[in-house]
């Protein structure tokens, strides 16, 4: 495993729309391993490709729930419910915000072994496939946010 350079907001690649992989090849189960490393040493909860740089739907998240997600080509099936709480990013490191995100969240995906998942998350975890998957669209937090301010 190896950290990866962080990308931080102004870099235009964390505007760019992220591209499905198709063929899960050593490189991407080599990506989840990195992104995980490089999320773990910055204390993050959640990481999306691009903002280590690379353009591909891959996302890991691990919010202390017992399970570490590696999650490939994410999408969201369904949610309902609201909540609102203060979210950060670690490619907007001095900045917090209040964000809605829906309470529950069904969300599908393939993971490291080439297997469909479907996932059913509340609360935190539920907020967090919502910011990762904003990351692969080219959405952060910040312009979904109110009463943004300096940590
Ligand atoms: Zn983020």
């Amino acid at each position: 495993m190896a950290l990866r350079n962080l990308r931080f907001n102004g870099d235009e690649l964390l505007r760019k729309k992220s591209k499905e992989v198709t063929t899960i090849e050593n490189k991407i189960k080599i990506l989840l391993d990195d992104m995980l490393e490089t999320m773990y040493e910055n204390d993050g909860v959640g990481l999306a490709a691009p903002q280590v740089g690379v353009l591909k739907r891959v996302v890991t998240i691990d919010v202390d729930d017992g399970n570490v997600y590696r999650m490939i080509n994410p999408k969201i099936i369904s949610s309902s419910g609201e909540q609102t709480d203060q979210e950060g990013c670690l490619s907007v490191p001095e900045f917090r915000g209040d964000v809605t995100r829906p309470m529950n969240v069904t969300a599908v995906y393939t993971d490291e072994n080439g297997k469909e998942v479907t996932i059913v998350a509340e609360g935190l975890l539920a907020r967090c496939i919502c910011h990762e998957i904003d990351h692969l669209e080219g959405v952060l937090f910040i312009d979904r946010a109110v009463n943004i301010e300096k940590k």
